[in-house]
């Protein structure tokens, strides 16, 4: 009919780059000039040059030389509504046109930080009762090891200081947040960890769990925190912190035992237990919070990315009931804050992106269609000779590069670490226009929740492509 012609001309321009050129080698030159990135060698970068980002919209971005690219990462984990979500730019437009900035300090308060309170309450695990705000998640995590120090100054165990959390996990470039983390490449830049963090081994079943069920592992895992407990003294603990989900430290799915069982060892210690939300938070595993899917209730959440999917800065805590009847009963005032703690135009943005998730029903639709079907598209990428497994929870998937394929994931015969072999299928990737984030020889997704069934089974066709291509590589 016509109309079908109408709806399939818009949506064929709307996927197409606008016509509008970049100079891309003077915006590299300039880039690699005078922009420091993160987490960058810019040797690297000078001699390749900064592939230039220029459009979105959907599950696609656009560089500047007119290329068209699926993002697998959501950006950086956060774009969970997609690109090119009109309705957030316009309440955007409109708070920054009403109120554009007034801060929280000092009895003031601002309209969509109330909304958006009151919003992620309801949305949370009924434990939670308040939300602190803040820029990110790093600050969020920051704001963490302050609230579990103070929560137990205010009930007279100041002694408890420790935080427990694990290798490999990525909480954050600040100061705390990276002492959190256990990257021993961020701890070995700029003395850290900060004193009273400890750290245990993660769940990771490839890793660590030959010879045993995934279930009996995930009781192992689960009771190197019970060891950790007893080696520091349980009087001197203060809480433990983990994501659900770790996702920078290359979507390490735990066994189903494993947050049950943390679950039940911080409480015979009476331990808080913090879930750091930043990447399974809204949506990303099917369920508004990773903990939901992973059967545990903490304490504290931390939040950031997902909230406002990734469209103005924003992060903050969730806090449970049991800390914040103390903080606000017991505590008086808590000395810690940020300028844009509820910043009304991030509230704002994050109103109307949860808006977006619920009333396009993105998380159910994780949980029942795109989730299932990422995983039936990754089994069949497992298949591929250079793929010794693949897993996935939800919208995150991950896939492991192997040298030759084994009966079981611990029978599989690894590449020589120095080949780099998961950063020559980044490349391929790179290429051939979808984006996949390389850990190590592990290749791994985490698509706007937006993604179709569709657009899945085209992002694992250029998967399967890059594949192709790295085999040829190594052979
Ligand atoms: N926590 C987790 C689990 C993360 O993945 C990240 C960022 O990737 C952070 C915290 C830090 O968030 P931000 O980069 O917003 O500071």
């Amino acid at each position: 009919t016509d109309d079908t012609v109408v709806i399939a001309a818009s949506l064929a321009s709307l996927r197409t780059p606008k016509v509008e050129t970049f100079d891309t080698r003077a915006l590299q030159q300039l880039d690699s000039a005078h922009f420091l990135h993160p987490f960058t060698d810019h040797a690297a970068l000078r001699d390749k040059g900064a592939r230039v980002i220029v459009r979105g919209q959907g599950v696609y971005l656009w560089d500047s030389d007119g290329h068209q690219i699926i993002d697998g990462m959501s950006g950086l984990w956060c774009v969970n509504a997609g690109y090119g979500r009109t309705s957030i730019s316009e309440a955007v437009y409109r708070q920054m046109e009403t109120l554009p900035f007034y801060n929280s300090f000092f009895n003031t308060t601002n309209v969509p930080a109330v909304r958006l309170a009151a919003e992620l309450v309801a949305l949370a695990p009924p434990q939670f009762s308040h939300v602190f705000f803040t820029g990110s998640g790093s600050e969020a995590n920051d704001t963490v090891v302050r609230m579990v120090r103070r929560y137990w100054d205010i009930l007279g165990q100041p002694e408890r200081q420790v935080i427990i959390s694990r290798r490999n996990a990525y909480h954050g470039s600040t100061m705390a947040g990276a002492s959190l983390g256990g990257m021993p490449g961020m701890h070995a830049q700029g003395g850290l960890p900060i004193p009273g963090i400890r750290h245990i081994g993660q769940p990771n079943y490839l890793e660590a769990g030959q010879g045993m069920s995934e279930n009996a592992f995930g009781l192992v895992a689960a009771g190197w925190l019970e060891e950790e407990i007893l080696a520091v003294g349980p009087d001197k603990v203060a809480a433990f912190i983990g994501e659900p989900v770790q996702g920078a430290g290359g979507v390490v799915i735990p066994p189903a035992t494993y947050w049950p069982e943390v679950q039940r060892i911080c409480d015979k210690y009476d331990i808080l237990l913090i879930a750091d939300e930043v990447i399974c938070g809204f949506g990303r595993l099917g369920t508004w919070f990773g903990c939901e899917l992973m059967g545990f209730k903490p304490d504290l959440i931390s939040f950031a990315k997902g909230v406002t999917s990734g469209y103005v800065p924003l992060g903050g805590v969730l806090i449970g009931k049991r800390v914040a009847h103390a903080l606000l009963e017991k505590g008086g005032d808590f000395n810690h804050g940020f300028t844009y703690s509820g910043h009304p135009v991030a509230c704002a943005a994050a109103l109307e992106n949860l808006r977006i998730l619920v009333d396009e029903r993105l998380v159910e639709k994780v949980a029942l269609d795109t989730g299932p079907h990422l995983k039936a598209a990754f089994n069949e990428l497992a298949t591929h000779p250079l793929v010794g497994h693949a897993e996935s929870c939800g919208m995150v998937a991950g896939l492991n590069l192997v040298r030759v394929k084994g009966a079981s994931m611990h029978e599989c015969v690894p590449f020589e670490r120095a080949l780099q072999v998961g950063m020559l299928c980044r490349g391929h990737m790179f290429e051939l226009g979808v984006i996949m984030r390389a850990v190590g020889d592990r290749m791994i997704v985490a698509p706007p929740l937006v993604m179709t069934r569709a657009e899945i089974d085209e992002m694992a066709a250029r998967i399967w492509d890059c594949l192709d291509l790295t085999l040829e590589d190594v052979r």
